[in-house]
């Protein structure tokens, strides 16, 4: 096949059928929420919140310890999702968007701008804040490294439980099929559902404080709820800058309360938040260009 990373996308989900021939036991089941739940935080507070907006301070160590979290979400290294994410904003649903379903077809916006070719690249120009860390441009550029390592991890974990409580019913291939093979292809599906359906459905409850010329984004809450506030994705358009994406109170955002304690421990600081006296300002200057690269 002439597309190696349309080859992978299908092999990927082919393997996912192992687990008819691997099985399943409760063990499996709770380890995969659990890294679900793990994967989908580190993507949305390090490699969203963080490396592509900017939405809060830290220091240099726990800055790469935020890498090594949201690098387990098999995206590629943060350089490189800063990068492309920080074009979708550039450009939202207009053309240069990575992924709009407004500028190409459904399929291409949720999963089939990562297939070409060209995709695979990081666009330094857009990260120069954080190429200059050394420590995050090698990350950044073995980061399929790590995901084996990831992966074998998950692999001997699987084959130590055995080892020890064989009557919990799990093995290293069990594991693996479900806590690396499917826990990725749902992660990886609920993210990129939110640049796909995110952009078609959903409601504006902050439609009034619309920040983007012409701004598709919607708000929806079951995604919300799966990725750990993603979700609430019309409300991110609106205020990118901020750390805080489910504004209202029944607007669960579970990477904002992540953020939160960290805050309280010392780890995060300068922790941005909409701000309403000058909410008016902020949309007239245009969220995106005054905030997005703001440094
Ligand atoms: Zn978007
Ligand atoms: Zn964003």
């Amino acid at each position: 096949m002439k597309n190696k990373l349309l080859l992978r996308l299908i092999i990927s989900h082919l393997l996912a059928l192992f687990a008819f021939k691997v099985g399943v036991s409760s063990i499996t089941l709770i380890i995969f929420i659990f890294f679900l739940i793990l994967r989908s935080v580190g993507l949305t507070v390090a490699y969203h919140r963080y490396f592509a907006h900017r939405s809060f301070k830290t220091s240099r160590f726990f800055q790469f310890i935020l890498a090594l979290w949201g690098g387990l979400s098999a995206q590629r290294g943060p350089l490189w999702w800063a990068a492309k994410h920080r074009t979708h904003h550039k450009y939202s649903d207009q053309p240069g968007d990575p992924h709009s379903p407004h500028v190409d077809s459904f399929f291409t916006s949720h999963i089939g701008w990562a297939l070409k070719a060209e995709s695979m690249e990081t666009d330094y120009s857009m990260v120069k804040d954080f190429k200059k860390y050394p420590e995050l441009f090698y990350f950044n550029k073995f980061h399929d490294l790590y995901m084996l390592s990831f992966a074998l991890f998950i692999y001997v974990m699987g084959a130590t439980i055995n080892h020890y409580y064989p009557e919990l019913g799990t093995s290293g291939a069990q594991m693996l099929v479900w806590v690396y093979v499917i826990n990725t292809l749902v992660h990886v599906h609920l993210t990129f559902f939110v640049n796909s359906i995110g952009h078609l459905f959903g409601t504006k409850e902050l439609g009034e404080y619309k920040c983007e010329r012409d701004d598709k984004s919607g708000n929806i809450a079951w995604l919300a709820l799966l990725t750990a506030g993603e979700g609430w994705h019309h409300n991110h358009h609106t205020f990118p800058y901020s750390a805080r994406i489910g504004i209202k109170w029944y607007q669960i955002d579970l990477g904002y309360l992540f953020i939160k304690a960290f805050e309280k421990l010392n780890l995060v600081w300068n922790v941005k938040t909409p701000k309403k006296e000058t909410l008016d300002e902020i949309c007239q200057l245009n969220a995106l260009d005054k905030y997005i690269h703001k440094v």
